[in-house]
């Protein structure tokens, strides 16, 4: 089986990294491109208990035709959102969503 911490931190970089790099609008094509791509995530994630828990969480959210794929700043705080519920599963810290542009966007690298 994959290195579920390896990989999750792998995941984590690729995706808040997306969502900070997203149009701050989006286009139609691009918001259905987008939700289209979190549907994959929950469905491909080598993590299988994870992706459960991720299809789950977000059914809770309102399933993906709820996600804010609207522009850059809806997006990120989703993926944090998602982050931090994961976060809390695991007994670890919970994250400031409004750093979220710092840490991934303009911050220096860790
Ligand atoms: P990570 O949690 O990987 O975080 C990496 C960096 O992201 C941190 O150093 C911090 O700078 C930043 N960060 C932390 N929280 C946030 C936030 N909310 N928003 C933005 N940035 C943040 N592991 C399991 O054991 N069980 C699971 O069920 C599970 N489900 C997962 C589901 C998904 C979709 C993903 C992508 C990963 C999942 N993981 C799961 C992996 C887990 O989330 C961690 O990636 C792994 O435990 C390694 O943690 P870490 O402490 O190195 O930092």
């Amino acid at each position: 089986p994959p290195d579920v911490a390896e990989l999750g931190r792998a995941t984590w970089t690729f995706l808040h990294t997306t969502a900070a790099y997203y149009p701050a609008t989006a286009t139609p094509a691009q918001q259905t491109s987008m939700r289209a791509f979190i549907a994959a995530l929950g469905d491909f994630y080598p993590c299988s208990w994870c992706a459960t828990d991720f299809r789950e969480k977000m059914r809770q959210a309102g399933g993906v035709r709820d996600v804010d794929v609207s522009g850059r700043d809806g997006l990120e705080k989703w993926f944090c959102d998602r982050h931090n519920e994961v976060n809390r599963k695991l007994g670890k810290q919970v994250f400031d969503c409004r750093k979220v542009g710092e840490r991934w966007r303009d911050g220096p690298d860790d």
